[in-house]
């Protein structure tokens, strides 16, 4: 089959001819790849951020696509079946697994650094990492459900507690994160505000209908403070560029979900502010299978629409390109 592999830390990806995968495990789900999300986690792997990575690797975490094969033991999906795939394997029995947070496992493999990924023909995953996608959702909203919506609801609904009415902001705005996380954030009936830094993308984040556009290069909290008088929660989709902005934003007893670390910089943090105003620090790693289920229903009810592009899969050199420049919008993916 063809697919895009990483052949070496710091070098770019090659699109060869590698085997494909074989069923040999009793929960084997083998899947032909319809669509698979570009993440910024795909760039730090190409970069060596994350050393246990174990090369040659095929790339990609974000899984949509049928099922043409399974193992003796498989009964929640079928050959033909149409399936999202969470972005990694949990082992299913571990405390983490056991409590329902099986984005914790700590024996988790996770597809394109533990385990060949998707940038490929054909993914090999397991019955307990997948879901079934419903007919009315199609395979650009697939795609993107596991490392994007399903993460973003399990942010904000497990972690931060959103409720309706709150004032939410969204930093990189145009982003694949970003541009989702306003109609995620939509979806609970809250008020949203996005804030980004180019002024060529408000027509495309307009698409995802937030209340406000903010266009800012540096500090937007006096703008923030000024005309909302602060937010509830902030989804921080860019990472040590914003943080202390983001930070700022808040509201008194205000919450911050930190999903996006583009440049891996560490940030100073006045804990000052963070004691006296009793904000709260949350990270967010991908998704779990109750959160990756409403992702799916949330497309069901024309909630959330996947914004963004595809390109061959040949061309994912590019698109990393894309990405690294920021020059996307929304999701960028890839179909073979
Ligand atoms: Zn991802
Ligand atoms: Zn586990």
């Amino acid at each position: 089959m063809k697919a895009v592999v990483l052949e070496e830390v710091g070098a770019e990806p090659v699109y060869r001819e590698i085997d494909k995968p074989i069923v040999s495990e009793e929960d084997d789900v083998l899947i032909k790849i319809e669509r698979t999300g570009v993440c910024y986690r795909d760039l730090l792997t190409v970069d060596g951020f994350f050393p246990r990575v174990k090369l040659p690797i095929i790339l990609g975490h974000e899984i949509a696509g049928r099922v043409i094969e399974v193992g003796d033991k498989v009964s929640k999906v079928g050959v033909g079946d149409r399936i999202v795939s969470l972005t990694y394997i949990p082992c299913g029995e571990c405390d983490y697994c056991r409590s329902g947070r099986e984005n914790l496992c700590i024996n988790r493999k996770w597809f394109g650094e533990d385990l060949h990924g998707s940038y490929a023909e054909y993914v090999l995953t397991k019955e307990k990492a997948v879901v079934k996608i419903p007919e009315n959702v199609g395979w650009n909203e697939a795609a993107i459900s596991a490392c994007v919506t399903g993460m973003l609801i399990h942010g904000f609904e497990d972690m931060a507690k959103i409720s309706s009415g709150e004032v939410v902001l969204v930093t990189g705005a145009g982003g694949g994160v970003g541009i989702h996380a306003i109609q995620v954030a939509k979806a609970y009936n809250t008020k949203v505000i996005a804030v980004t830094t180019s002024e060529e993308k408000i027509k495309y984040i307009e698409k995802a209908r937030p209340d406000e556009i903010i266009v800012s290069k540096d500090d937007f909290s006096k703008e923030i403070k000024k005309r909302f008088g602060g937010v509830d929660l902030v989804l921080e989709s860019v990472g040590e560029p914003t943080f202390r902005t983001s930070l700022k934003s808040l509201k008194w007893g205000g919450r911050i979900v930190v999903v996006g670390n583009v440049n891996v910089k560490p940030v100073n943090l006045n804990l000052g502010i963070i004691i006296l105003r009793e904000n709260m620090i949350i990270g967010n790693l991908s998704s779990t299978i109750k959160s990756l289920e409403k992702a799916l229903t949330l497309y069901q009810k024309g909630l959330v629409k996947a914004i963004g592009s595809v390109y061959p899969l040949k061309q994912a050199t590019y698109a990393h390109k894309l990405l690294r420049d920021r020059k996307s919008i929304g999701r960028i993916m890839l179909k073979p």
